[in-house]
């Protein structure tokens, strides 16, 4: 079985296949940005949707939301990003190229996880014998300084109440920012959790590896609200869901594991948490983060009551973030607008949080690398795109085998109707074979085929992708046939 085995070669099959080209090609580029083309678009909607039917639909306790990206600024004080999401950073001092130190330190190795900022501005950093992977000059840098991840913009036409707010860097906050309001307009009890999928933004430092880490990303969220005592089996509980669902999904088993975090990587808030890793073909180390799954205890809830009550001194400060400390937390802090009521037991706590933490760009490219495939059919190559039904950006492929009247009118009706259950791509250009290895490249898992013998008997040839096996069905089974092999 052929693998990819470099970055090139994806970002030339994403290209020449219509999965994923370069943001603002036309114009040069622009760097870190990409965007999804006919193929690509109906199979990020696919994982999307994979994922909201696994976590949100076929769950009774995970409600959704769909937050704004702009927020309130003090969402992003409580949170800790205004002052802490930050990469600490250094500066060749030829050719002013900045880069993270720790990837310095690594030889630039392009998946390591953000560090602290305290911890890593506190630690000693010798970069006398680093090379600057732009123009490699050896240790010829700036001290090092933090640089902060966040994007700001303005909003506001006037000058006096413009106000400065920040691109999202995550979206599990909207989540805490919602959970009094789901709470009060839902019949959500302890254990539940909010799912949200949505863009998020970072200024990241290095951002050469494609659609691994760009500066715009989609996120998929959930935040786990249980009982403190609980968190450690839900823990456990969604680590093993959120690993199976990405094998369920068609990933080998072999390119996929856990990496639990070291306790000094952890935040200090956090009580456990854990990467879901795959075996990208690229980068130093091959194994990169798809997935997080942190145990947040009540941290965040905690962290936005003390929120609230800083509002006055925002005002107060004109919105000036770093002119305001959080107000420290009451001592009746359990029983804060952001804490529960258990009814049955009578008792009042704030929720812990497991928070399954997934980048659909990421599990995108995952999905396509893993499911490429070459093999020899008849002394040539056959390029596959083995993806599982559920994620295929088409479903089923329609052809006439040959261009006449009356097989073409059978096929667009065939795939008129087909159109009702899946996307459906309808055909009637070229060799009937040739097509075959363009819906195979595609991932298409099955295609139809209208020809004389439809004319005589009402039955069709479908072809599998897979095995390229070809079998007679009849036009009237059609349908029920393709939805119970593409299980949809
Ligand atoms: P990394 O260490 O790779 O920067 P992270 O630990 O900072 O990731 P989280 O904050 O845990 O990432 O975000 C959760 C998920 O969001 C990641 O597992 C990843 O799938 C996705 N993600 C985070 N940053 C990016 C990015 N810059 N581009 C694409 N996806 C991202």
């Amino acid at each position: 079985m052929a693998k990819i085995t470099k970055l090139d070669d994806i970002v030339s099959l994403c290209k020449r296949r219509g999965f994923i080209f370069q943001s603002s090609e036309i114009y040069g580029g622009l760097a870190s940005c990409y965007d999804y083309g006919p193929l690509g678009v109906e199979l990020k909607r696919n994982v999307r949707e994979a994922w909201w039917k696994d976590v949100v639909r076929m769950r009774d306790d995970v409600v959704g939301l769909d937050c704004s990206i702009l927020m309130h600024p003090l969402v992003w004080k409580a949170s800790g990003h205004a002052d802490k999401f930050a990469d600490l950073i250094a500066e060749c001092k030829k050719c002013n190229t900045r880069t993270r130190v720790d990837h310095l330190k690594d030889h630039a190795e392009e998946h390591a996880e953000h560090v602290d900022i305290d911890t890593a501005m506190a630690a000693e950093h010798d970069l006398s014998g680093k090379v600057c992977p732009s123009c490699g000059k050896v240790g010829n840098f700036t001290e090092p300084m933090p640089f902060k991840l966040m994007f700001e913009t303005q909003m506001g036409a006037n000058v006096d109440d413009s106000m400065t707010l920040y691109l999202r860097p995550e979206t599990a906050q909207g989540i805490f920012a919602n959970f009094r309001n789901v709470l009060d307009t839902t019949r959500v009890k302890i254990p539940f959790g909010i799912a949200q999928i949505g863009k998020s933004f970072r200024n990241e430092v290095t951002t050469k590896a494609f659609i691994f880490r760009t500066r715009e990303f989609e996120q998929a969220e959930i935040e786990f609200f249980c009982e403190p005592g609980t968190d450690e089996d839900w823990y456990e509980d969604w680590k093993e869901k959120r690993f199976n669902w990405y094998v369920d999904l068609g990933i080998k088993k072999e390119n996929l594991r856990f990496r639990d975090h070291d306790p000094d990587e952890l935040a200090h808030y956090a009580k456990a948490c854990v990467d879901v890793e795959y075996k990208f073909p690229f980068g130093s180390g091959d194994w990169q983060e798809l997935e997080g799954i942190a145990n947040r205890t009540d941290y965040d809830l905690r962290q936005h009551q003390r929120g609230m009550r800083t509002l006055n001194d925002w005002y107060e400060k004109k919105g000036d973030l770093t002119a305001i400390t959080l107000k420290d937390e009451a001592e009746d802090n359990h029983k804060g607008p952001l804490s529960y009521f258990d009814e049955q037991e009578k008792k009042r706590y704030i929720p812990y949080v497991i928070e399954p933490s997934a980048g659909i760009d990421r599990s995108v490219l995952a999905f396509l690398v893993d499911a490429y495939d070459e093999e020899e059919v008849k002394g040539a190559t056959r390029n596959l795109l083995r993806f599982h039904p559920a994620l295929a950006p088409t479903k089923v492929a329609v052809f006439p085998l040959v261009k006449k009247n009356c097989l073409q009118n059978i096929a667009h009706n065939i795939s008129n109707d087909l159109k009702k259950y899946f996307t459906c791509f309808y055909d009637q250009k070229g060799a009937v074979g040739r097509r075959y290895r363009r819906q195979d490249e595609a991932g298409t898992p099955y295609c139809v085929t209208v020809d004389g013998q439809t004319l005589e008997d009402k039955t069709v040839t479908v072809r599998d992708r897979d095995s390229m096996e070809q079998i007679r069905v009849s036009t009237d089974q059609l349908t029920a046939h393709l939805r119970e092999k593409l299980e949809l």
